[in-house]
C-alpha cells in the first residue's frame, strides 16, 4: 500500500490534537478487535499482548459476555441505587462467592474501588478498633500502582504520578515493598490497614519474596489491622488462579477488583469483605451513580460465572508456563530479567540495547502490541484466551525484536 493512502497517520495527528496529552500511545489506530486480534483502520492485525492493562483477560468481545450486553441493552441500562434492579443481587451474591465473602459494594473505576476501600478501612478504625479521631493510617508500599486520584496519587512513590498535584491526603506511611520487618515496625496503634498489590504490575510484574503476602496476613490479624489486597490487575484469572492471593494461601480482609471485572465492556469494580467491615456503612455516607447498574451488573455477573468454571485460571496457567519457557530462552540474548505468574509477564530489556518503548514500537511493526512500563522493561498480559501458537508467536516477534 502506498505511505499516503494509508490512514493511520492522519488518524494519528486527530487524535493528539484534541485531548490532553496525558497518555503517550502507540501510533496505531485500531477499528475492531475479536478474541486476542486486533485491526487497525488500515486493515493490519495485530496480536493484543497487553489486554487493556488487564480489563480483557476474556478476549475482545467474548460472544457470552456481549450476548449479556446486548440483552441487558435492549431491557433496563440504569436506575441508580435510589431504586433496586433486578440484576443487582445475582451479581452481588455470585462475586461474594467467588471471593469468598460476605458483602459486595459495586462500583465503576478501580480507582473508585481503592477509595472505597480506604474509606471503609478508615470508617473501620474509628468504629471497630477505636482508634482516636482523625488518627488512622493506612501502610502502603514504594512502587505501588492503585489509580490516579489526589488521594491515591499523594501516596504514589512515582514522581511524575505525583508531582505538582498536591497538597497531599495525609494518612499514609510507605514501606519498601517485600520488606516484612519494615512493614511490621511501621504498624502502630492507629494503623487501620495495609494496603498492597499481591504483585505489583505497573512496577513492572513485580512479585514479593515468597512467604511475604502470608506474613503481612499474620501480622494483620496479630495487631488488628485489615489486610486490603489491590487484586484490580492482578485477580480476576490473570496470573493462573483466581487471585494472586490463592498463591500463597492468603486470604485478605478486603479484595479490590476492577478491570477484568467489566468484561472489557463496561467499567466495573468492586470492593468485597465480610459483614463485620463493609457493615460499618451506612445510606449516605458512600455512594456512587452509575456504580452497580444493570448493564454492569449484567456483563459482570457473566464474568464471574465464567470464572467460577475455573477455566480461563487453567489455560492462564498452562500457558503462563509456555511463556515463561519462551522467555527464559531470550535471558542472555537481549534480556536481563524475566518475571512471570500465570500469563503477565514482566521482561526487562538490556538497556543498552533499547528502550522498553522502543521496543514496543518494534512489536508494533511486527503485529504484537505490548506497553512499556518503566524504563526498558516491558508488560506481556495477553488476554487469556490466547492460544499456544499465539504465544509462540509473540516470543518469537520479541526474540526478532531483540535480534535487531
Ligand atoms: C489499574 C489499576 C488501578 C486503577 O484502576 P482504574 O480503573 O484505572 O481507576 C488500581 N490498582 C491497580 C493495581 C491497577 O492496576
Amino acid at each position: 500500500m502506498i505511505e499516503d493512502m494509508l490512514r493511520t497517520p492522519s488518524a494519528v495527528r486527530d487524535a493528539e490534537r484534541y485531548t490532553a496529552h496525558n497518555y503517550h500511545p502507540l501510533p496505531v489506530v485500531i477499528s475492531s478487535a475479536e478474541g486476542a486480534w486486533l485491526t487497525d483502520v488500515d486493515g493490519r492485525r495485530y496480536l493484543d499482548c497487553l489486554a487493556g492493562y488487564s480489563a480483557l483477560n476474556f478476549g475482545h468481545r467474548h460472544p457470552t459476555l456481549v450476548r449479556a450486553a446486548h440483552e441487558q441493552l435492549d431491557r433496563l441500562t440504569l436506575t441508580s441505587r435510589a431504586f433496586i434492579h433486578d440484576q443487582f443481587a445475582d451479581f452481588c451474591r455470585e462475586l461474594a462467592a467467588l471471593c469468598g465473602k460476605d458483602l459486595v459494594l459495586p462500583m465503576n473505576t478501580g480507582a473508585e474501588a481503592v477509595e472505597t476501600g480506604i474509606k471503609v478501612a478508615r470508617k473501620w478504625g474509628y468504629q471497630v478498633k477505636k482508634v482516636a479521631p482523625g488518627q488512622a493510617n493506612i501502610i502502603v508500599a514504594d512502587g505501588n500502582f492503585h489509580g490516579r486520584t489526589t488521594t491515591i496519587v499523594s501516596f504514589s512513590t512515582d514522581a511524575d504520578a505525583r508531582a505538582d498535584f498536591g497538597p497531599y491526603t495525609p494518612g499514609f506511611t510507605v514501606v519498601p515493598y517485600g520488606d516484612l520487618t519494615a512493614l511490621e515496625a511501621a504498624i502502630d496503634e492507629n494503623t487501620v490497614a495495609v494496603l498492597l498489590e499481591p504483585i505489583q504490575g505497573e512496577q513492572g510484574v513485580v512479585l514479593p519474596p515468597e512467604g511475604y503476602l502470608p506474613g503481612v496476613r499474620r501480622a494483620c490479624t496479630d495487631r488488628n489491622v485489615l489486610f486490603i489486597a489491590d487484586e484490580i490487575q492482578s485477580g480476576l484469572g490473570r496470573t493462573g488462579r483466581t487471585f494472586a492471593c490463592d498463591h500463597e494461601g492468603v486470604v485478605p480482609d478486603m479484595y479490590l477488583l476492577g478491570k477484568a471485572l467489566g468484561g472489557g465492556i463496561v467499567p466495573v469494580s468492586a470492593v468485597a469483605a465480610d459483614a463485620d467491615v463493609l457493615g460499618v456503612l451506612r445510606p449516605g455516607q458512600h455512594g456512587s451513580t452509575f456504580g452497580g447498574n444493570p448493564l454492569a451488573c449484567a456483563v459482570a455477573t457473566e464474568v464471574v460465572r465464567l470464572l467460577a468454571t475455573g477455566e480461563f485460571q487453567r489455560r492462564s496457567a498452562e500457558l503462563g508456563e509456555r511463556l515463561r519457557a519462551g522467555l527464559e530462552g531470550l535471558l542472555g540474548n537481549g534480556l536481563v530479567a524475566v518475571r512471570v505468574r500465570g500469563l503477565w509477564a514482566g521482561v526487562d530489556i538490556d538497556p543498552a540495547l533499547m528502550t522498553g518503548r522502543q521496543a514496543c514500537e518494534r512489536l508494533m511493526d511486527r503485529g504484537v502490541l505490548a506497553k512499556d512500563t518503566h524504563g526498558s522493561t516491558i508488560r506481556l498480559a495477553p488476554p487469556l484466551v490466547i492460544t499456544d501458537d499465539e504465544v509462540d508467536h509473540a516470543v518469537a516477534q520479541l526474540a526478532a525484536v531483540l535480534a535487531g
